[in-house]
């Protein structure tokens, strides 16, 4: 678990560190998507990176997009989530801001959800079932309130 006091900012730096670990140059487009994805309450699509960075006037082309997340996914500091509507979206892995996603199949809408029994079962299950789960990712499709009305 992430120390009491664990900030944003430390997400970013622990990013950026990661990046220079693995000897890629900090700067540019990486500086630019990193500083995005902090800003993220949730997962986006590289599409819709790439549309935020520009309406930050901070443009960086989609190839740069793409492969700069990647990277990021591939440190595992950035979690790949698929939502099973064709695009993969990403998100900062912040241990202390850990949640899943509600989908609505109608309006495409991506809402986060935490929810503290629902952790515990897991960990309940890992004990019962003798599996020491590393990572777990849970997705619950349906439609929003504003579809149904
Ligand atoms: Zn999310
Ligand atoms: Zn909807």
């Amino acid at each position: 678990m992430a120390p009491t006091g664990h900030t944003h900012e430390a997400w970013a730096e622990s990013a950026a560190e990661a990046l220079s670990r693995a000897g890629y140059r900090r700067g540019g487009a990486r500086a630019a998507v990193l500083e995005q994805l902090d800003a993220q309450a949730c997962a986006l699509t590289a599409y819709e990176i790439e549309a935020a960075l520009r309406g930050r006037g901070r443009a960086v082309g989609r190839a740069s997009v793409y492969r700069v997340l990647e990277e990021l996914h591939e440190l595992g500091v950035v979690t790949k989530v698929e939502l099973g509507q064709g695009q993969a979206r990403y998100e900062p892995n912040r241990a202390e801001h850990h949640h899943h996603h509600l989908v609505c199949d109608r309006c495409g809408a991506v809402v986060p959800f935490d929810d503290e029994p629902l952790e515990r079962a897991i960990a309940a299950i890992s004990r019962k079932v003798d599996f020491e789960v590393s990572e777990h990712e849970i997705v619950l499709h349906g439609a929003c309130a504003d579809c149904r009305a």
